[in-house]
Protein backbone atom coordinates (compact mmCIF):
# COMPACT_ATOMS: atom_id res chain seq x y z
CA UNK A 1 0.00 0.00 0.00
CA UNK A 2 1.34 3.17 -1.15
CA UNK A 3 0.48 6.92 -0.05
CA UNK A 4 1.65 10.34 -1.28
CA UNK A 5 1.02 11.57 2.48
CA UNK A 6 3.06 10.76 5.38
CA UNK A 7 0.29 9.04 6.95
CA UNK A 8 -2.35 6.32 6.16
CA UNK A 9 -6.30 6.44 6.14
CA UNK A 10 -6.71 8.65 3.40
CA UNK A 11 -9.40 11.56 4.72
CA UNK A 12 -10.07 9.78 7.29
CA UNK A 13 -7.13 9.85 9.10
CA UNK A 14 -7.12 10.82 13.16
CA UNK A 15 -4.32 11.38 15.38
CA UNK A 16 -3.72 13.27 18.59
CA UNK A 17 -3.32 16.88 18.76
CA UNK A 18 -0.84 18.59 20.94
CA UNK A 19 -2.51 18.90 23.39
CA UNK A 20 -3.55 15.27 23.58
CA UNK A 21 -7.18 15.54 21.95
CA UNK A 22 -7.86 13.22 19.19
CA UNK A 23 -8.55 15.47 16.13
CA UNK A 24 -9.63 14.47 12.64
CA UNK A 25 -7.46 15.94 10.71
CA UNK A 26 -9.07 16.49 7.27
CA UNK A 27 -12.40 17.46 9.35
CA UNK A 28 -14.87 15.56 11.12
CA UNK A 29 -15.85 11.91 10.18
CA UNK A 30 -18.57 9.95 11.43
CA UNK A 31 -19.23 6.17 10.53
CA UNK A 32 -23.01 5.73 10.18
CA UNK A 33 -23.85 2.65 7.45
CA UNK A 34 -26.77 0.95 6.17
CA UNK A 35 -24.86 -1.76 4.97
CA UNK A 36 -24.56 -5.13 7.25
CA UNK A 37 -21.73 -6.10 5.07
CA UNK A 38 -19.67 -2.98 5.60
CA UNK A 39 -20.01 -3.09 8.96
CA UNK A 40 -19.55 -6.59 9.76
CA UNK A 41 -16.26 -6.40 7.68
CA UNK A 42 -14.71 -3.34 9.75
CA UNK A 43 -15.98 -4.93 13.14
CA UNK A 44 -13.03 -7.53 12.26
CA UNK A 45 -10.59 -4.32 13.07
CA UNK A 46 -12.05 -2.38 15.81
CA UNK A 47 -14.62 -2.36 18.12
CA UNK A 48 -17.24 0.72 18.59
CA UNK A 49 -18.55 3.12 20.64
CA UNK A 50 -22.26 4.41 19.81
CA UNK A 51 -22.86 7.74 18.70
CA UNK A 52 -25.49 9.29 16.95
CA UNK A 53 -24.96 12.76 15.08
CA UNK A 54 -26.22 15.86 15.81
CA UNK A 55 -25.83 19.05 13.58
CA UNK A 56 -27.31 22.46 14.44
CA UNK A 57 -27.50 25.30 11.72
CA UNK A 58 -27.54 28.98 12.91
CA UNK A 59 -30.83 30.06 11.25
CA UNK A 60 -31.83 34.04 12.31
CA UNK A 61 -29.27 33.84 15.04
CA UNK A 62 -30.31 30.67 16.61
CA UNK A 63 -28.94 27.26 16.59
CA UNK A 64 -32.15 25.00 15.11
CA UNK A 65 -31.74 21.55 14.42
CA UNK A 66 -30.62 20.10 10.67
CA UNK A 67 -31.56 18.72 8.78
CA UNK A 68 -34.79 21.18 9.25
CA UNK A 69 -38.09 19.38 10.50
CA UNK A 70 -40.57 20.32 12.41
CA UNK A 71 -38.68 21.28 15.68
CA UNK A 72 -36.98 23.51 13.32
CA UNK A 73 -39.70 24.84 11.53
CA UNK A 74 -41.25 25.85 14.94
CA UNK A 75 -38.29 27.08 16.06
CA UNK A 76 -37.79 29.83 12.60
CA UNK A 77 -41.45 30.76 12.22
CA UNK A 78 -42.62 30.30 16.10
CA UNK A 79 -45.33 28.85 17.56
CA UNK A 80 -48.89 30.00 15.62
CA UNK A 81 -47.06 30.02 12.04
CA UNK A 82 -44.94 26.88 12.63
CA UNK A 83 -47.11 24.82 13.95
CA UNK A 84 -49.75 25.77 10.71
CA UNK A 85 -46.53 25.23 8.35
CA UNK A 86 -45.95 22.00 10.21
CA UNK A 87 -49.98 20.77 9.41
CA UNK A 88 -49.40 21.64 6.15
CA UNK A 89 -46.45 19.64 5.43
CA UNK A 90 -47.94 16.55 7.32
CA UNK A 91 -51.28 17.16 5.04
CA UNK A 92 -49.04 17.30 1.99
CA UNK A 93 -46.25 14.94 2.12
CA UNK A 94 -47.49 12.85 5.52
CA UNK A 95 -46.46 9.71 3.86
CA UNK A 96 -42.83 10.63 2.91
CA UNK A 97 -39.93 10.82 5.76
CA UNK A 98 -38.42 13.67 4.11
CA UNK A 99 -38.85 15.89 1.20
CA UNK A 100 -35.62 17.94 -0.68
CA UNK A 101 -36.15 21.49 -0.52
CA UNK A 102 -36.41 21.80 -4.77
CA UNK A 103 -39.35 19.52 -4.76
CA UNK A 104 -41.54 21.53 -1.83
CA UNK A 105 -40.84 25.04 -4.02
CA UNK A 106 -43.13 23.02 -6.20
CA UNK A 107 -46.00 22.76 -4.31
CA UNK A 108 -49.70 24.31 -4.68
CA UNK A 109 -49.52 25.31 -1.02
CA UNK A 110 -48.18 28.90 -0.78
CA UNK A 111 -47.48 27.99 3.18
CA UNK A 112 -44.86 25.22 2.11
CA UNK A 113 -43.47 27.42 -0.54
CA UNK A 114 -42.96 29.96 2.09
CA UNK A 115 -41.38 27.45 4.52
CA UNK A 116 -38.85 26.32 1.41
CA UNK A 117 -38.51 29.90 0.31
CA UNK A 118 -37.01 30.20 3.93
CA UNK A 119 -35.41 27.37 4.16
CA UNK A 120 -33.84 27.87 0.79
CA UNK A 121 -32.25 31.28 1.55
CA UNK A 122 -31.83 30.55 5.24
CA UNK A 123 -30.42 27.06 5.19
CA UNK A 124 -29.44 26.24 1.37
CA UNK A 125 -28.63 28.78 -0.66
CA UNK A 126 -25.79 30.78 0.99
CA UNK A 127 -24.12 27.33 2.56
CA UNK A 128 -24.37 26.11 -1.43
CA UNK A 129 -22.61 29.13 -2.63
CA UNK A 130 -19.47 29.20 0.08
CA UNK A 131 -19.20 25.28 -0.24
CA UNK A 132 -19.66 24.76 -4.01
CA UNK A 133 -18.83 28.49 -5.36
CA UNK A 134 -22.33 27.70 -7.34
CA UNK A 135 -26.44 27.89 -6.36
CA UNK A 136 -28.07 24.53 -5.42
CA UNK A 137 -29.51 24.78 -8.86
CA UNK A 138 -26.71 24.73 -10.53
CA UNK A 139 -25.95 21.32 -9.26
CA UNK A 140 -26.96 17.83 -9.37
CA UNK A 141 -30.40 17.66 -7.20
CA UNK A 142 -28.24 15.03 -5.12
CA UNK A 143 -26.58 17.04 -3.20
CA UNK A 144 -29.63 19.03 -2.05
CA UNK A 145 -31.40 15.68 -1.55
CA UNK A 146 -28.14 15.05 1.23
CA UNK A 147 -29.82 17.62 3.30
CA UNK A 148 -33.79 17.49 3.01
CA UNK A 149 -36.21 18.46 5.30
CA UNK A 150 -37.35 15.77 7.38
CA UNK A 151 -41.38 15.11 8.20
CA UNK A 152 -40.86 14.08 11.67
CA UNK A 153 -38.93 15.36 15.44
CA UNK A 154 -36.09 13.46 14.63
CA UNK A 155 -33.15 15.61 15.52
CA UNK A 156 -30.41 12.65 15.14
CA UNK A 157 -28.52 14.06 11.60
CA UNK A 158 -28.43 10.24 10.51
CA UNK A 159 -30.70 7.60 10.64
CA UNK A 160 -28.98 4.69 9.46
CA UNK A 161 -29.29 1.62 11.22
CA UNK A 162 -25.67 1.16 12.19
CA UNK A 163 -24.53 4.43 13.85
CA UNK A 164 -21.29 3.93 16.00
CA UNK A 165 -17.66 5.38 15.92
CA UNK A 166 -14.47 3.26 16.14
CA UNK A 167 -13.51 2.73 19.85
CA UNK A 168 -10.05 4.00 19.33
CA UNK A 169 -9.98 5.76 16.30
CA UNK A 170 -9.73 5.68 12.64
CA UNK A 171 -6.03 5.33 12.17
CA UNK A 172 -5.91 2.49 14.99
CA UNK A 173 -8.43 0.79 12.64
CA UNK A 174 -6.75 0.91 9.56
CA UNK A 175 -3.27 0.09 11.51
CA UNK A 176 -5.25 -3.35 12.05
CA UNK A 177 -6.53 -3.88 8.80
CA UNK A 178 -2.62 -3.29 7.70
CA UNK A 179 -1.16 -5.66 10.45
CA UNK A 180 -0.58 -8.55 7.75
CA UNK A 181 2.45 -10.23 6.45
CA UNK A 182 1.73 -9.75 2.95
CA UNK A 183 1.18 -6.06 3.72
CA UNK A 184 4.07 -3.50 2.84
CA UNK A 185 3.43 0.53 3.73
CA UNK A 186 5.43 2.93 1.69
CA UNK A 187 4.43 6.55 3.09
CA UNK A 188 5.47 9.69 1.02
CA UNK A 189 5.50 7.64 -1.94
CA UNK A 190 3.27 9.27 -4.97
CA UNK A 191 2.27 6.49 -7.30
CA UNK A 192 4.57 7.76 -10.14
CA UNK A 193 7.40 6.86 -7.98
CA UNK A 194 6.20 3.64 -7.05
CA UNK A 195 5.56 2.23 -10.34
CA UNK A 196 9.30 2.61 -11.22
CA UNK A 197 10.34 0.68 -8.48
CA UNK A 198 7.60 -1.54 -7.59
CA UNK A 199 6.55 -5.07 -9.59
CA UNK A 200 3.05 -5.62 -9.39
CA UNK A 201 0.64 -7.93 -11.12
CA UNK A 202 -2.70 -5.90 -10.23
CA UNK A 203 -3.31 -2.30 -9.20
CA UNK A 204 -5.65 -0.71 -7.54
CA UNK A 205 -5.72 3.70 -8.03
CA UNK A 206 -7.15 5.47 -5.50
CA UNK A 207 -6.26 8.66 -6.46
CA UNK A 208 -7.99 11.14 -9.33
CA UNK A 209 -8.45 9.93 -12.39
CA UNK A 210 -8.03 12.54 -14.23
CA UNK A 211 -4.30 12.45 -12.62
CA UNK A 212 -3.84 9.10 -13.86
CA UNK A 213 -3.90 10.16 -17.22
CA UNK A 214 -2.12 13.33 -17.51
CA UNK A 215 -5.23 15.48 -17.80
CA UNK A 216 -5.21 14.03 -21.36
CA UNK A 217 -9.15 15.34 -21.71
CA UNK A 218 -8.75 18.20 -19.17
CA UNK A 219 -8.98 18.43 -15.33
CA UNK A 220 -12.22 17.56 -13.92
CA UNK A 221 -13.04 20.09 -11.00
CA UNK A 222 -12.77 19.28 -7.53
CA UNK A 223 -13.85 21.73 -4.38
CA UNK A 224 -11.27 21.89 -1.52
CA UNK A 225 -11.12 23.18 1.97
CA UNK A 226 -8.92 24.63 4.35
CA UNK A 227 -9.25 23.44 8.08
CA UNK A 228 -8.81 26.30 10.83
CA UNK A 229 -8.18 24.08 14.67
CA UNK A 230 -8.92 25.95 17.55
CA UNK A 231 -8.06 24.61 21.24
CA UNK A 232 -9.43 25.70 24.17
CA UNK A 233 -7.60 25.11 27.68
CA UNK A 234 -10.79 23.48 29.37
CA UNK A 235 -12.80 20.12 29.79
CA UNK A 236 -16.36 21.32 29.34
CA UNK A 237 -17.59 21.05 25.73
CA UNK A 238 -17.94 24.44 24.08
CA UNK A 239 -20.75 23.67 21.33
CA UNK A 240 -23.93 22.09 22.38
CA UNK A 241 -23.79 19.57 19.44
CA UNK A 242 -20.74 18.05 17.70
CA UNK A 243 -21.29 20.06 14.39
CA UNK A 244 -22.44 23.97 14.02
CA UNK A 245 -23.38 25.02 10.17
CA UNK A 246 -23.51 28.60 8.86
CA UNK A 247 -25.66 28.84 6.37
CA UNK A 248 -25.19 32.67 6.59
CA UNK A 249 -23.42 34.85 3.55
CA UNK A 250 -19.65 34.79 3.16
CA UNK A 251 -19.37 38.17 4.81
CA UNK A 252 -20.97 37.13 7.81
CA UNK A 253 -19.38 33.62 8.44
CA UNK A 254 -16.60 32.56 6.00
CA UNK A 255 -16.50 29.28 7.20
CA UNK A 256 -19.20 26.77 6.49
CA UNK A 257 -18.77 24.58 9.56
CA UNK A 258 -17.10 24.40 13.29
CA UNK A 259 -16.84 20.85 14.31
CA UNK A 260 -15.83 19.62 18.04
CA UNK A 261 -14.25 16.80 18.03
CA UNK A 262 -14.76 15.41 21.44
CA UNK A 263 -18.70 15.34 21.48
CA UNK A 264 -17.71 12.31 18.02
CA UNK A 265 -14.82 10.65 19.81
CA UNK A 266 -16.26 10.34 23.23
CA UNK A 267 -12.89 11.18 24.95
CA UNK A 268 -12.12 11.49 28.53
CA UNK A 269 -9.64 12.47 30.85
CA UNK A 270 -8.26 15.81 28.56
CA UNK A 271 -8.44 19.29 29.66
CA UNK A 272 -8.64 20.74 26.47
CA UNK A 273 -11.29 20.92 23.75
CA UNK A 274 -10.30 21.21 20.10
CA UNK A 275 -12.73 22.23 17.50
CA UNK A 276 -12.45 22.73 13.57
CA UNK A 277 -13.58 25.07 11.57
CA UNK A 278 -14.19 24.54 7.36
CA UNK A 279 -13.64 27.41 4.83
CA UNK A 280 -14.08 25.98 1.48
CA UNK A 281 -12.23 27.50 -1.66
CA UNK A 282 -11.02 26.22 -4.96
CA UNK A 283 -8.74 23.48 -5.60
CA UNK A 284 -6.13 24.49 -7.50
CA UNK A 285 -3.42 21.52 -8.29
CA UNK A 286 -0.68 21.03 -6.17
CA UNK A 287 -1.59 23.61 -3.89
CA UNK A 288 -4.40 22.11 -1.56
CA UNK A 289 -6.17 18.80 -1.94
CA UNK A 290 -9.05 17.72 -4.35
CA UNK A 291 -11.68 17.06 -1.54
CA UNK A 292 -15.13 16.81 -3.41
CA UNK A 293 -15.72 15.59 -6.72
CA UNK A 294 -18.06 18.94 -8.10
CA UNK A 295 -21.69 16.77 -8.97
CA UNK A 296 -22.80 18.37 -12.33
CA UNK A 297 -23.51 16.73 -15.64
CA UNK A 298 -20.89 18.03 -17.53
CA UNK A 299 -17.94 17.31 -15.14
CA UNK A 300 -19.63 13.49 -15.25
CA UNK A 301 -19.20 13.37 -18.86
CA UNK A 302 -16.12 14.60 -18.34
CA UNK A 303 -14.90 11.42 -16.00
CA UNK A 304 -16.93 9.16 -18.11
CA UNK A 305 -14.38 9.40 -21.01
CA UNK A 306 -11.57 9.08 -18.50
CA UNK A 307 -13.40 5.67 -17.47
CA UNK A 308 -13.81 4.19 -21.01
CA UNK A 309 -9.95 4.25 -20.80
CA UNK A 310 -9.80 2.66 -17.70
CA UNK A 311 -11.81 0.31 -18.61
CA UNK A 312 -9.38 -0.62 -21.24
CA UNK A 313 -6.41 -1.55 -18.94
CA UNK A 314 -6.26 -5.01 -17.76
CA UNK A 315 -4.36 -4.67 -14.75
CA UNK A 316 -5.03 -1.62 -13.18
CA UNK A 317 -8.37 -1.02 -11.37
CA UNK A 318 -9.67 2.91 -10.22
CA UNK A 319 -11.75 2.42 -6.65
CA UNK A 320 -12.50 5.54 -4.57
CA UNK A 321 -13.70 8.97 -4.01
CA UNK A 322 -11.00 10.32 -6.79
CA UNK A 323 -10.77 7.61 -8.86
CA UNK A 324 -14.62 7.22 -9.56
CA UNK A 325 -15.42 10.87 -8.92
CA UNK A 326 -18.34 9.92 -7.22
CA UNK A 327 -19.46 11.73 -3.33
CA UNK A 328 -18.62 8.51 -1.94
CA UNK A 329 -18.92 8.79 2.39
CA UNK A 330 -16.59 6.02 4.30
CA UNK A 331 -19.30 2.92 3.98
CA UNK A 332 -19.62 3.68 0.39
CA UNK A 333 -15.96 3.71 0.01
CA UNK A 334 -15.39 0.60 1.80
CA UNK A 335 -18.72 -1.23 -0.13
CA UNK A 336 -16.86 -0.03 -3.15
CA UNK A 337 -13.52 -1.71 -2.36
CA UNK A 338 -15.05 -5.03 -1.27
CA UNK A 339 -17.13 -5.28 -4.72
CA UNK A 340 -13.89 -4.36 -6.39
CA UNK A 341 -12.12 -7.32 -4.82
CA UNK A 342 -15.23 -9.72 -5.50
CA UNK A 343 -15.48 -8.43 -8.75
CA UNK A 344 -11.41 -8.32 -10.15
CA UNK A 345 -9.68 -9.71 -7.97
CA UNK A 346 -11.93 -13.26 -6.91
CA UNK A 347 -12.58 -13.49 -10.54
CA UNK A 348 -9.22 -13.38 -11.45
CA UNK A 349 -7.95 -15.77 -8.70
CA UNK A 350 -10.72 -18.28 -9.68
C1 LIG B 1 -14.26 17.29 5.11
C2 LIG B 1 -14.75 15.90 4.89
C3 LIG B 1 -15.63 15.34 5.79
C4 LIG B 1 -16.10 14.05 5.59
N1 LIG B 1 -16.95 13.52 6.51
C5 LIG B 1 -17.39 12.28 6.37
C6 LIG B 1 -18.27 11.70 7.34
O1 LIG B 1 -18.63 12.35 8.32
N2 LIG B 1 -18.70 10.42 7.15
C7 LIG B 1 -18.31 9.69 6.05
O2 LIG B 1 -18.72 8.52 5.94
N3 LIG B 1 -17.48 10.20 5.11
C8 LIG B 1 -17.01 11.48 5.24
N4 LIG B 1 -16.15 12.00 4.31
C9 LIG B 1 -15.80 11.17 3.15
C10 LIG B 1 -14.60 10.29 3.40
O3 LIG B 1 -13.45 11.08 3.65
C11 LIG B 1 -14.39 9.45 2.14
O4 LIG B 1 -15.52 8.66 1.90
C12 LIG B 1 -13.24 8.48 2.24
O5 LIG B 1 -12.09 9.12 2.71
C13 LIG B 1 -12.99 7.92 0.85
O6 LIG B 1 -11.92 7.04 0.90
P1 LIG B 1 -11.03 6.84 -0.41
O7 LIG B 1 -10.07 5.79 -0.09
O8 LIG B 1 -11.90 6.73 -1.58
O9 LIG B 1 -10.26 8.25 -0.60
P2 LIG B 1 -9.28 9.06 0.34
O10 LIG B 1 -9.60 8.91 1.76
O11 LIG B 1 -9.25 10.44 -0.27
O12 LIG B 1 -7.88 8.35 0.10
C14 LIG B 1 -7.19 8.46 -1.11
C15 LIG B 1 -5.72 8.37 -0.79
O13 LIG B 1 -5.00 8.27 -2.01
C16 LIG B 1 -3.82 9.03 -1.87
N5 LIG B 1 -3.37 9.44 -3.20
C17 LIG B 1 -4.04 10.19 -4.10
N6 LIG B 1 -3.30 10.35 -5.22
C18 LIG B 1 -2.15 9.68 -5.01
C19 LIG B 1 -0.97 9.48 -5.80
N7 LIG B 1 -0.87 9.98 -7.03
N8 LIG B 1 0.04 8.75 -5.27
C20 LIG B 1 -0.05 8.21 -4.01
N9 LIG B 1 -1.14 8.37 -3.22
C21 LIG B 1 -2.18 9.10 -3.72
C22 LIG B 1 -4.22 10.23 -1.05
O14 LIG B 1 -3.09 10.81 -0.42
C23 LIG B 1 -5.20 9.61 -0.05
O15 LIG B 1 -4.57 9.25 1.15
C24 LIG B 1 -15.69 13.30 4.47
C25 LIG B 1 -14.80 13.87 3.56
C26 LIG B 1 -14.32 15.16 3.76
C27 LIG B 1 -13.36 15.75 2.77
Amino acid sequence: MVDQRSHIGGNAYDCHDDNGVLVHKYGGHIFHTNSQRVAEYLSRFTCWTPYQHKVKALVNDQLVPLPINYNSIEMIFGKPDGQQMVQALEDEFGEYSSVPILKMRQSSSSQIRRVADVMYEKVFLHYNLKQWGLTPEQLDASVSARVPVRLSRDDRFFQDSFQNMPEDGYTAMFKRMLNDPLITVELDTSYRDAVESIRFKRLVFTGPIDEYFDYKYGQLPYRSLRFQFETKPQEKLVQHVAQENYPTPANEHPFTRSMEFRHITNQQGVNFTTLSLEYPEAYVVGQNQPYYPVPRDENRELFRKYQADAMKLKSVFFAGRLADYSYYNMDQAVARALSCFDKQIVAVAA
